[in-house]
């Protein structure tokens, strides 16, 4: 391996909470790369307007994400386009293997590989995402001020997100598989008591139906009788679970039962130097600024960390004086 393999940092993802890391990495004078498969900024991209990432009131998601990646750019922080296949823990440096074939080693490893909201695969989930069909009522519901949704799911988060759409819609339906909500009991008792959400017991959606304007129903199905019907929804919200990009997790790294890396409030998990941040981190809510500010900690925390191993490897001394000493 050529030193320049040898990193101080090694990011891998390259979304809101990794390109903050590298900026903050970059301005701490550590030797940084980015390993980013897609386009710099992750989910970010595909989201059509950002309207709560703060200085900006209404902001494209991909300009968003353009404007982080061109500011980590701006201190030189070193971009690679490829695959990471394996993040292996070293007591003394960890090793990222990439698709391409080639290794790089690095004293710490922030890993911002973020994940993916679970879809429902039905017709119309994917052809109309961004036209009426969203998987973040935060970031889209402000859209849907004064309409119809449909909220999909039954567990926290559709109860949660139902809630904050009936603030701004005139109706939400919360369309449930099953005759009983899995979220928890007081959540359940804000949407039954909330005059604008209807819940559909016992019901799932089986296409997305669109006009010109972008989602105009949805088609329900009774879980129990097959009855099929039409409803009429300017917005389909769909809240069935989220999988975090859990795959590069070394082994014996804390997680949760869902499959989020359980980390300090430095972001560290129980691997010294391996930093886990975003999306992908056991957190309360999931949202840019939250990543952005995990990229923030994670760097400034592995800045100490590379300037302890760097002290450390210093202050070793060479074997003849070591000999001499004992
Ligand atoms: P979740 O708890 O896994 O709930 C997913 C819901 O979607 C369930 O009601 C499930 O139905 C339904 N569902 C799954 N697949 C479906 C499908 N193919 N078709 C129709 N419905 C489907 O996911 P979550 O609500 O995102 O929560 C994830 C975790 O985060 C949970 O541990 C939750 O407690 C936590 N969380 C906590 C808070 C909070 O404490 N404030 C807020 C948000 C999330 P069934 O019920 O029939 O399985």
């Amino acid at each position: 391996m050529s030193e320049s393999d040898f990193y101080d940092v090694i990011i891998i993802g390259g979304g809101p909470g990794g390109l903050t890391a590298g900026i903050y990495s970059m301005r701490a004078a550590l030797d940084t790369v980015m390993i980013e498969m897609t386009a710099p900024g992750g989910q970010v991209n595909n989201s059509d307007s950002v309207e709560n990432w703060p200085g900006d009131e209404h902001i494209g998601g991909a300009e968003l994400a353009m404007k982080f990646s061109l500011h980590a750019q701006s201190y030189g922080l070193e971009v690679r386009s490829d695959e990471v296949i394996d993040l292996e823990p070293g007591l003394d440096f960890h090793t990222v293997k990439l698709a391409d074939g080639s290794t790089l080693q690095s004293h710490a490893v922030i890993l911002a590989t973020g994940g993916n909201p679970r879809k429902l695969n039905i017709p119309g989930e994917d052809e109309l995402y961004g036209k009426g069909v969203s998987y973040c009522a935060v970031c889209d519901g402000f859209f849907f001020r004064d309409k119809t949704v449909v909220v999909i799911g039954g567990g926290d988060t559709a109860a949660e997100e139902s809630l904050y759409l009936a603030k701004l819609a005139k109706q939400v339906y919360l369309v449930h598989r099953r005759d009983a909500l899995r979220a928890g009991a007081l959540l359940q008792q804000r949407v039954k008591a909330e005059c604008k959400i209807e819940i559909l017991w016992n019901s799932v959606v089986t296409a997305i139906k669109s006009d010109d304007s972008g989602v105009a129903a949805v088609d329900l199905q009774d879980t129990q009788t097959g009855e099929q019907r039409e409803l009429a929804t300017d917005g389909v919200f769909i809240f069935i679970g989220f999988n975090p990009n859990n795959h590069l997790v070394p082994a014996g790294t804390r997680m949760n039962a869902d499959g989020y890396v359980v980390t300090d409030d430095k972001c560290e998990t129980n691997s010294p130097g391996i930093y886990v941040i975003g999306d992908l981190r056991e957190k309360y809510a999931r949202q840019i600024v939250l990543s952005a500010a995990d990229g923030c900690t994670s760097a400034l925390a592995a800045a100490h960390y590379v300037e302890t191993r760097k002290t450390s490897e210093v202050c070793e001394l060479p074997q003849e004086l070591q000999d001499l000493a004992s």
